[in-house]
């Protein structure tokens, strides 16, 4: 069955092999993509087999967690919900919601949040970088000039390879050397990025007399502002938000952005990343729990988030969407079973903007889809005529 592999923003189109309901390989589609996967996307699917996986609702009852059925667990959460609302007001609920759901269920996930009168919605991931893709992977073919920037090829190996494949004049940048140096014209490493780009930045606008001397910053802003079609390609997991802004100043100052073959691709964590951005799950992880921490969210709705630190937080409501148990469902009052990408139908955006299909290769093992649960939801929270 083709789909989308659920492991990074790259949106590297997969097969997934099956028999009955196991998943025992997953290979590139070579008829989409240039055929090659990460180790990340080839070999970690195993989770899906997994057979301690939550299977079914539960809500806690005198701090023991009983099974419920999907038809009782949809009238609890909605009523629950409600009445929160009803009580607290205007974004008294927040939603923190993973990257990795596709974007029927995130636009499912969205009504619920609005007709629950919230805009307390977001994504751990969130960074709080507006330095969003700006280019098509196809426009690095045509590219003058590849900056690359952090360790791109170790992240996101498919791009490392496309990268160095393309044989496009290429400068690498990274704190401690990466792989991509060995095919770049031109690599520099600095253990302060920040400072190097400031400078670069500075080179570029003219207006920073101090950078004068920084030999790096100067060879990398002459070849930048040399090149008329340049493209800077930016490893979201070793540069920080505040380097992104730079990298996004450097090609706004030099108007080399919003045209074609010029501008940013910025590589991602999480395979609907740029899809949640573009529903509007643009809240922070940590101002949701900051805000639950101050008593301002009265019900928290975790969904498919698995690194959150709840400990301090104390809400009146917690809901746990997961495929496993961890702390988080531990802790919640309502737990529901997720499902994975493999188990799916719907669209991703990959980081590059471009909205790719992924279908369905094996049942839910739960017996019900995320994004028939989070329909259910909404039939009950708002009736259809
Ligand atoms: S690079 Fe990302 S999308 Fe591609 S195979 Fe690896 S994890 Fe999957």
């Amino acid at each position: 069955t083709e789909g989308v592999c659920s492991s990074c923003s790259l949106g590297c189109n997969v097969i997934y092999q099956h028999e009955g309901q196991l998943i025992y390989k997953v290979t590139p589609n070579r008829l989409k993509d240039d055929g090659v996967l990460c180790k990340m996307g080839k070999f970690e699917f195993d989770y899906i087999n997994k057979s301690n996986r939550i299977t079914r609702p539960s809500v806690k009852i005198k701090s023991v967690n009983t099974d419920i059925s999907f038809e009782d667990v949809k009238i609890e959460f909605v009523l629950k919900l409600k009445s929160i609302k009803y009580l607290h007001g205007k974004d008294s609920i927040g939603f923190l919601v993973s990257q990795s759901l596709t974007n029927e269920e995130l636009a499912l996930v969205r009504e619920l949040s609005t007709q629950l009168e919230t805009n307390m919605i977001g994504s751990v991931n969130v960074t709080g970088s507006d330095a969003q893709s700006t280019v098509k992977y196809e426009e690095l073919n045509n590219a003058e000039l590849i900056l690359a920037v952090g360790n791109v090829y170790e992240s996101f190996a498919p791009m490392g390879v496309k990268i160095k494949n393309l044989k496009r004049p290429l400068i690498s940048v990274s704190t401690n050397g990466t792989r991509l140096d060995h095919f770049s014209n031109a690599s520099y490493q600095a253990q302060n990025l920040e400072t190097l780009f400031t400078d670069v930045l500075g080179y570029l606008t003219g207006k920073n007399k101090n950078v004068l001397g920084n030999n790096q910053a100067e060879q990398i802003a002459n070849a930048y502002k040399k090149a008329n079609k340049p493209i800077i390609v930016i490893d979201e997991l070793t540069v920080s938000p505040t380097i992104q802004k730079l990298l996004k100043e450097m090609a706004v100052t030099t108007r080399k952005i919003n045209k074609p073959h010029r501008g940013l691709l910025t590589l991602k964590k999480e395979a609907n990343a740029q899809g949640a951005i573009d529903l509007g799950f643009i809240k922070s992880g940590n101002e949701i729990l900051s805000k639950a921490k101050g008593g301002s969210i009265k019900a928290l709705v975790v969904i498919g988030e698995e690194e959150v630190d709840i400990s301090e937080i104390d809400v009146e409501y917690l809901v746990a969407m997961s495929m496993f148990p961890n702390d988080l469902t531990e802790k919640a009052n309502l737990v529901l079973p997720l499902v994975s990408l493999a188990e799916s139908s719907g669209t991703l955006t990959r980081t590059d903007g471009t909205v790719q299909k992924t279908n369905m290769a094996i049942k839910p093992k739960t017996g019900k889809s995320n994004y028939d649960m989070f329909n259910e939801f909404i039939n009950y929270l708002v009736p259809q005529a």
